[in-house]
């Protein structure tokens, strides 16, 4: 259900830019979804879909850009790119890590008219 929630300060975010920019309509918005953000992108489309209705939004496309996950090790303190179910330090073996990137979702950029 966090989608709702996410889908609907995104939407504000946009309507406040494309306000500033004196849009008549927003064409497409670039979001970036972290690996580990849990996030659905057909959950976000949805939501949006439905929020976004009589907005100058609500016919922009989203573009959906996947970034992966960053940690950092607590022994050796290097960053390393996440593997997917692998929670080991590349470097120094170790298992104490902290997720520094990954579990967001925001707006990269709007393309409007
Ligand atoms: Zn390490």
């Amino acid at each position: 259900m966090h989608e709702l929630a996410i889908t609907q300060s995104m939407l504000d975010l946009v309507l406040e830019e494309a306000q500033r920019a004196k849009a008549k309509e927003v064409k497409k918005i670039n979001l970036v979804i972290g690996e580990m953000s849990g996030f659905v992108e057909e959950c976000v489309q949805f939501y949006f879909n439905f929020l976004g209705k009589g907005t100058i939004a609500e016919r922009a496309t989203l573009s959906f850009k996947m970034i992966p996950a960053r940690a950092r090790c607590r022994s050796c303190s290097k960053l390393f790119e996440l593997e997917e179910f692998d929670w080991t330090c590349p470097y120094c073996q170790g298992n104490s890590l902290e997720i520094i990137s990954g579990k967001e979702l925001f707006v990269e950029s709007i393309e409007v008219e």
